[in-house]
């Protein structure tokens, strides 16, 4: 996709509307539009990157002392319990909008939101020493 097109370089550049939680030289915050919870907020580089793997790592780097200190300051001001810190990557994984972010989604103890909670087995002494072998760099 072409940055012209991508919907938050239009954030960005101001050509979309949107509720700015902090801003510096690389990297901009702000209110997701569809929150999983109050104060949901979706960090991005200023730059147009699609997923973990073009942001160079010195930005990358930048941009989570950014999600930190926004994580820290929203689990003080909002009186969180915690927060979840999510990233999807490729449409398999639930990437919509094809511009690297971070979204932080801010937790209560009561709330009835979503939990990791996903069947699985344990797996084998064999099955790890497959998967093992090929996760080569
Ligand atoms: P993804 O599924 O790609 O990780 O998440 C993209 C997120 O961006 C979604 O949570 C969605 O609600 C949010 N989003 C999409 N379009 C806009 C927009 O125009 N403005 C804002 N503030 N958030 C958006
Ligand atoms: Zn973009």
């Amino acid at each position: 996709m072409k940055s012209e097109d991508c919907i938050f370089c239009k954030i960005t550049r101001r050509e979309i509307p949107s509720k700015i939680v902090y801003e510096n030289n690389l990297n901009l915050a702000f209110l997701d539009i569809f929150p999983i919870s109050k104060g949901h907020t979706i960090v991005i580089p200023k730059n147009h990157y699609s997923t973990l793997e073009d942001i160079p790592d010195n930005e990358l780097t930048e941009l989570y002392k950014v999600v930190k200190k926004i994580a820290s300051m929203i689990h003080e001001k909002l009186q969180t319990d915690g927060y979840n810190i999510l990233q999807n990557n490729f449409t398999a994984a639930g990437q919509v909008v094809k511009h690297f972010h971070v979204h932080i989604i801010p937790r209560k103890f009561d709330d009835d939101k979503f939990r990791v909670k996903i069947p699985r087995n344990q797996a084998t002494e064999a099955d790890l020493n497959n998967v093992l072998k090929k996760m080569e760099f």
